[in-house]
């Protein structure tokens, strides 16, 4: 008999190589299928793909809670079950914890790993909501949480367990943690100075944002001295008293401003109260003037304004089945009809995309050969710009 597993097959040298071989020409020949396929089709496949998959991992999840009600692990010789699922089955350390905490309640709660394998919750949710559950609630948090992401369902655990909520703070790093770079030098500890081990502190650094009851959030980062220092300037700029215990109060206060002169939103409301403003007091037509489409691509801030409202603030491009993208960061303007061909600078024309979608726009219209060498005509101008 082939065995598939590397140890065995060790000891199986041709066999094993033949195997191999077989598995690498299985899988060009299902690279050349893929490659036949549509967008649609590769999509909707790899759909079924997961759905097999998380159905797998339930009936894992399954064979975990049956060992654990007979010891198995302790009996084939491992320490846990956590030690066999990474020694014995080779999962990785990252994917443990989850199966184990849902198969821990799968027994007394199918529902879960039901709602798992038709891909309603996530591993990650169903981890999340494992030891919340009750009889009386599992039915309505498993209605509640699906199709929810792993932030919104910390959110709605905290509901069950409210987390404790941090006193506000500065603490210095330990040296060996931070951020190396000019100006966050801090001073080397003195060796008489005890020093938590590195890799622990990595690797169980919380969260840096957490809900910790409903409507309020945690938050943990760390911050060089220069931002220490600007922190507590702030704080005397905008007449805070006691910094510390009023981190929250003072950083609302600055995204508040970052937000008055950033948001596109509020430059926009900012921009229509002026024009009222300036039509009361004459007739003169300046604003209608400077809304006229340019005779180039360029495209005025009112009018980049207002095309950010009408995308409201979100990316527009919408995938084969209408799913609409949800990045609303680093939105640029596009013209739907490309500009290279229509040259048209219409309002009407113009949308808002994330740079991604600008382009996948941009290579579906003019090739991707094009566009990689624009790009890379760009870079090389700006670096002959940059130097003496
Ligand atoms: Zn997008």
């Amino acid at each position: 008999m082939l065995s598939r597993h590397p140890r065995v097959a060790e000891n199986m040298g041709v066999y094993f190589i033949t195997e191999v071989g077989m598995m690498i020409e299985q899988f060009a020949s299902y690279f050349t299928k893929l490659e036949r396929l549509s967008s649609l089709e590769l999509h909707r496949s790899a759909e079924k793909l997961v759905l097999v998959e998380n159905t797998s991992i339930a009936k894992l999840i399954a064979h975990l809670a049956e060992m654990s009600a007979r010891k198995t692990a302790l009996k084939l010789g491992y320490k846990s079950l956590y030690h066999y699922c990474i020694n014995g089955l080779n999962l990785s350390e990252g994917a443990v914890p989850a199966r184990i905490h849902v198969a821990n309640v799968s027994r007394r709660f199918p529902q879960l790993l039901v709602a798992l394998a038709e891909s309603r919750i996530s591993l990650t949710v169903a981890a999340l909501l494992a030891p919340h559950l009750t009889e009386e609630n599992v039915d309505d948090a498993l209605s509640d949480c699906a199709g929810k992401t792993r932030r919104e369902v910390e959110e709605y655990v905290v509901l069950f367990r409210p987390k404790p909520v941090f006193e506000p703070s500065i603490r210095k790093r330990p040296a060996h943690l931070a951020p190396a770079g000019p100006g966050r030098s801090t001073p080397s500890p003195s060796p008489s100075t005890p020093q938590p081990p590195t890799v622990q502190t990595t690797r169980h650094s919380p969260n840096i944002l957490q809900a910790a009851r409903a409507e309020i959030y945690n938050f943990r980062f760390s911050g060089g001295r220069e931002f220490k220092d600007k922190f507590e300037r702030l704080a005397e700029v905008l007449g805070v008293g006691n910094a510390q215990k009023n981190m929250a109060e003072i950083i609302e206060k600055a995204l508040d401003i970052a937000l008055e002169k950033k948001d596109p939103k509020k430059k926009l409301e900012r921009r229509i109260k002026r024009q009222r403003c300036a039509k009361t007091k004459s007739r003169s037509n300046e604003f209608v003037k400077k809304s006229e489409p340019a005779k180039s691509r360029y495209v005025a801030s009112e009018v980049s304004e207002r095309v950010h409202e009408r995308g409201a603030y979100q990316c527009v491009f919408r995938g084969l089945d209408g799913t609409r993208c949800t990045a609303r960061t680093a939105l640029q303007i596009d013209h739907a009809d490309p500009y290279g061909i229509f040259q048209n600078n219409d309002e009407s024309v113009l949308r808002i995309l994330c740079a991604s979608h600008n382009l996948l726009e941009a290579e579906r219209v003019y090739g991707a050969d094009f566009i990689r060498r624009k790009i890379s005509e760009r870079r090389r101008g700006k670096s002959k710009s940059r130097s003496p």
